[in-house]
């Protein structure tokens, strides 16, 4: 039994190729002074957004749309526009994965259930055959308490490994070892902790960050949306601009989109 905290690791996110982005600009016929900013912007899920919100109205430049008479100069603007009228279609190019780790079978049953823009890798524990339980505790448990639930792990743990050890795996084949590997979970607690990949689009995120830091979410999950949170405010600033963040008495944040609550 060992005592752990979640994880929260940016695996990837969606980047442009700079070769596409002048090909694209110059097929449309963008003027190399109206290409400049687009081939100069940092290549990631913001300028993508932009490039595909603006060839909606080929808005590029002033002029190569002719009824186009004025256009928004920084990716910022842009994007602070796009977020206030709702047009949250165009943040489901910008993809990002991450890697949540040591979290509980709480959270992921909860994560589970945003189905909308998301791909999901959780460890099986059909395959996996524990040697060891790893949990976390939350905060507001005492330490005496927090001794009963150790205790009470344990002997879920030495129950597990008890039954393990009954069964004659060096004899069996992958397939028969799946099915005895499964059928022992059922004893493993709800806490127990697991990994998770999960990849969401950038509407995706900014709408399941607003719902698991919610004040009334479950600690764990308030926990490590909160630190998504984090992660976005810092990395794409101009799609997250109107992030906000309250401090919780428990340590915890909550985020709110300020321009629009649900893009
Ligand atoms: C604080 C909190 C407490 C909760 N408590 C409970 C609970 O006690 N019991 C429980 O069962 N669940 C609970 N949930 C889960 C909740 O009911 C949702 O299942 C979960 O938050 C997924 O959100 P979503 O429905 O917005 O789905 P997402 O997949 O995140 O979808 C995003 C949005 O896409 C649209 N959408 C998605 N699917 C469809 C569809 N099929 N048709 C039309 N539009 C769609 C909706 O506008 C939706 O809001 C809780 C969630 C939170 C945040």
């Amino acid at each position: 039994m060992k005592l752990t905290r979640p994880v929260v690791i940016l695996l990837a996110e969606t980047q442009v190729d700079p070769n596409g982005v002048r090909q694209l600009l110059q097929e449309l016929e963008v003027s190399e002074e109206g290409a400049k900013r687009f081939l100069d912007a940092p290549p990631n899920a913001e300028s993508l957004i932009e490039l595909a919100g603006r060839l909606c109205y080929e808005s590029f430049e002033i002029g190569l749309n002719p009824n186009v008479s004025k256009i928004r100069g920084t990716n910022r603007e842009y994007l602070e526009n796009i977020l206030l009228k709702g047009d949250g279609s165009i943040l489901e190019h910008g993809v990002t994965n991450w890697a949540f780790l040591n979290v509980s079978r709480v959270l992921t049953h909860e994560l589970v259930r945003h189905r909308v823009g998301v791909a999901i890798s959780q460890e099986s524990l059909r395959y996996v055959r524990l040697k060891e339980i790893k949990m976390w505790l939350p905060d507001e448990l005492s330490e005496e308490q927090k001794e009963a639930m150790i205790h009470a792990a344990r002997r879920s743990e030495e129950a597990y490994l008890r039954l393990a050890e009954t069964i004659p795996w060096a004899k069996m084949n992958m397939d028969a070892k799946k099915r005895m590997t499964s059928a022992l979970r059922r004893i493993l607690p709800d806490g127990l902790a697991t990994n998770i990949i999960w990849s969401a689009n950038h509407r995706t995120l900014r709408w399941v960050i607003e719902m698991r830091t919610d004040p009334s979410a479950e600690v764990e999950i308030r926990l490590l949306f909160d630190q998504v949170g984090q992660v976005c405010k810092r990395t794409w600033p101009n799609l997250y601009q109107d992030f906000e963040r309250t401090p919780l008495p428990d340590g915890t944040g909550s985020w709110k989109a300020t321009l629009r609550s649900k893009v």
